[in-house]
C-alpha cells in the first residue's frame, strides 16, 4: 500500500510552489497541456498524488520532467491552483531526492546556504590564487598582448578545471544513477539489455536540442508559422544560451591549451568565434530571461525562486568578467587582467560546482535522462503486451 505523507504539502511549499489545494481534480490541465499523452498523464496526476501526499508514487514517476512549462494549463485552471508552477516545484522537491548528499535539498530550501556555499567556494579560488600565482609581470607579448600564462599557467588552471570536472561528474552521475534506481529499478521494470542501447540517441538528442521545449506549443500551428510569430524565441534564446555553456565548459575543461593562449588571434580565427558565440549565447539568454521574470508578462515567468536569479545573476557575472578579461588582455593592460581573472574563476568554479550537480542546471541532464528512461518503460510496456 501507498505510504501517505500528511505533511508533503509543506514540503512543497518550500520548495516554490504556491497552495495547489484548491484542485478539484477537474483535469482542465491535463486536456489543454501538449505534452501529455495516454502513457504519460500530466498535470492532473501529479498534482492528485501532491494533494493525498503521495510521496513515494511522486518519486517514482518520471512525468514531472517531461513538463517544459509553458503554462497553459496554470493559465485555463479554473481554481488558480497553479498546476505548471507545482510541475516546477515538483522538479526542485525530486532533484533534491535523487541528490544522496543532502545538499540540492540545503541549496533549494535555503538562500542562506546556498550564498554561504559560493562565497566559500569563491574564497577558495581567491586563497589558492593569493598562494600559487605566477609574477604579475608587465611586460608584454610582441603582440602587444598581456602575459596571461605567466600569472596563471593554462596547465595549472586545467588541472583545476579537471579535478572539478570530476568531482561534478561524479555527484551529477551518482544522481542520475539514483534517478534511474527510483524510476526504473523500483518500478521493477524488465528491460531488454539491447533497449539501453536503441534509445541512447534519444538521450544524446533531447540533451543537445532540447527539443521538447519546442514542443511545448499549441499543436495545430505550422513549424514555419511559429517560427515566425515568434512562438518558437524561449526555445531559440534557450539553446543559444545552453550551448554557450556547453561550448564554454567544453573548451575550458577540454581544450583549455588552445583557449587560454597568449597570441592574439584574428577575429575570424575559431578560437575567437567560439568564444565570441558562447558569450553572446550567455549575455542574451540572461537578458531575455531576466526580463521575462522581471515583467512577469506569462504564465512561466511569473514565479521566480531564489535558485532561478542566483543562477542568472551568476551567468552574468562570469560572462561579464569574461569579456573584460579579453579586452584587457589583447589591450595589453596587465594589472586588470589579471584581478579580473581572479574574480572570473571565483564566480565561475562555484557556479559550475554548485549549479551542474545540485541546482538549477542539474535539470539539463535530468530532462533528457527521464526521457530516456521513459523511453525503456514504455518499450518494455509494449513489450509485454504483445
Ligand atoms: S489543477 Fe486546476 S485544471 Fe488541473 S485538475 Fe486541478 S482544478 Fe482542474
Ligand atoms: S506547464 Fe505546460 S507542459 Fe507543463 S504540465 Fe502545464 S501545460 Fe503541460
Amino acid at each position: 500500500m501507498a505510504r501517505v505523507n500528511p505533511d508533503f504539502r509543506n514540503t512543497l511549499l518550500n520548495y516554490g510552489t504556491e497552495d495547489f489545494s484548491a484542485c478539484y481534480n477537474c483535469g482542465n490541465c491535463t486536456a489543454v497541456c501538449s505534452l501529455s499523452d495516454e502513457n504519460n498523464s500530466f498535470p492532473r496526476k501529479v498534482i492528485r498524488s501532491s494533494v493525498l501526499g503521495l510521496e513515494d508514487e511522486l518519486i517514482t514517476t518520471v512525468d514531472p520532467w517531461l513538463c517544459y512549462y509553458c503554462g497553459d494549463c496554470s493559465e485555463t485552471c479554473p481554481r488558480e491552483a497553479n498546476p505548471g508552477e507545482l510541475m516546477m516545484s515538483v522538479r526542485r522537491y525530486l532533484t533534491s531526492r535523487y541528490d544522496w548528499t543532502g545538499l540540492s535539498q540545503l541549496f533549494y530550501t535555503s538562500k542562506i546556504w546556498e550564498i554561504a556555499a559560493i562565497v566559500f567556494l569563491a574564497l577558495v579560488v581567491l586563497l589558492l590564487f593569493v598562494f600559487f600565482h605566477g609574477p604579475m609581470t608587465t611586460e608584454l607579448t610582441a603582440e602587444g598582448g598581456v602575459k596571461l600564462n605567466t600569472f596563471a599557467p593554462w596547465k595549472t588552471i586545467e588541472l583545476g578545471d579537471w579535478i572539478m570536472a570530476g568531482i561534478l561528474s561524479f555527484f551529477l552521475l551518482s544522481n542520475i544513477f539514483n534517478m534511474y534506481l527510483k524510476m526504473v529499478v523500483k518500478n521493477k521494470m524488465k528491460i531488454p539489455f539491447r533497449f539501453y542501447f536503441t534509445e541512447l540517441w534519444a538521450l544524446i538528442f533531447n540533451f543537445f536540442s532540447q527539443w521538447r521545449f519546442k514542443k511545448c506549443e499549441p499543436r495545430e500551428i505550422t513549424f514555419w508559422s511559429n517560427l515566425k510569430s515568434g512562438k518558437y524565441n524561449y526555445w531559440i534564446v534557450h539553446f543559444l544560451l545552453m550551448s554557450g555553456y556547453v561550448i564554454l565548459f567544453t573548451m575550458i575543461v577540454g581544450f583549455l591549451g588552445w583557449f587560454q593562449t597568449e597570441t592574439i588571434h584574428r577575429w575570424y580565427h575559431p578560437q575567437r568565434l567560439l568564444g565570441y558565440y558562447a558569450t553572446f549565447g550567455l549575455i542574451v539568454g540572461v537578458i531575455y530571461f531576466s526580463v521575462l521574470r522581471i515583467k512577469k508578462q506569462n504564465e512561466k515567468s511569473k514565479h521566480s525562486h531564489f535558485t532561478d536569479w542566483t543562477f542568472l545573476i551568476l551567468l552574468f557575472i562570469t560572462a561579464i568578467t569574461g569579456i573584460l578579461v579579453h579586452i584587457f588582455r589583447i589591450n595589453g593592460l596587465p594589472n586588470l587582467t589579471y584581478y579580473l581573472y581572479v574574480i572570473h574563476l571565483m564566480v565561475l568554479f562555484p557556479m559550475l560546482m554548485i549549479e551542474v550537480p545540485f541546482s538549477k542546471w542539474s535539470h539539463l541532464a535530468y530532462r533528457p535522462f527521464a526521457i530516456y528512461f521513459n523511453n525503456l518503460i514504455t518499450r518494455a510496456r509494449n513489450r509485454e503486451k504483445n
